[in-house]
């Protein structure tokens, strides 16, 4: 790292609970199949029940770091250029600073978010997936670039257009099966993108993939 990088850094003072920080594919979503640094923040107080992620519920559960510590690696092993702050509910954080330091690397930020917290930060792309345990606030959907319905049942799709109404006519509108739901409920859903165009379907292609 250079000097002016150095400096860039150290002059940061936000500590965040990181669970996990790691270079692979995003896998679902607009950008599925593409390179991307993904880090997890700890915390998270929606509480869905078939949520894959339990572990990062409790924020203190995990070290907190400084913006140094999370962004050096991702300088080093990062080739390529987006940055996904996910959790966990990454939200929950001021992450003002992080999204400061990203930028001014040339990384692009994407946040996955619930929207139940309102956005600090400067993000390049905003993914915004509901969930009933909490809902998301009018404010979050408004930043709206990809909003992502996690599909359980057919009453989903009624929900999905709710939110749909409340998001920018930019946004993406994604329609993805919870995971152990995926076969039954996908015929489903594929007759309703086809039904209503609007809409596209996506998987979850890194657990096929079995990457991160
Ligand atoms: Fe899990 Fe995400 Fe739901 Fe939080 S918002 S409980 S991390 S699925």
């Amino acid at each position: 790292m250079n000097t002016a990088t150095n400096n860039i850094l150290t002059a940061t003072k936000t500590l965040l609970p990181v669970m996990e920080q790691f270079y692979t594919l995003q896998g679902e979503g607009v950008f599925n199949g593409q390179a991307a640094y993904f880090v997890r923040l700890g915390g998270c107080d929606v509480g869905c029940t078939w949520c894959d992620v339990k572990d990062s519920w409790d924020a203190a559960a995990h070290p907190q770091r400084t913006i140094t510590d999370i962004i050096s690696p991702i300088i080093a092993e990062h080739k390529g250029k987006i940055v996904v702050v996910t959790g966990g509910e990454p939200a929950m954080h001021n992450l003002v600073e992080l999204t400061a330091a990203l930028q001014k690397q040339g990384f692009r930020t994407h946040i996955e978010t619930s929207g139940a917290h309102p956005l600090t930060g400067a993000w390049d792309w905003v993914c915004v997936s509901p969930k009933k345990f909490k809902f998301p606030l009018e404010s979050v959907l408004a930043q709206a670039d990809e909003l992502k319905i996690i599909v359980y049942n057919k009453h989903d799709l009624v929900w999905a257009e709710q939110h749909a109404a409340l998001v920018p006519d930019r946004c993406a509108l994604l329609l993805q099966p919870e995971w152990s739901k995926e076969q039954e409920i996908l015929p489903l859903m594929i007759e309703y993108v086809m039904q209503n165009p609007s809409w596209r379907v996506s998987l979850q292609t890194h657990k096929y993939m079995d990457i991160p």
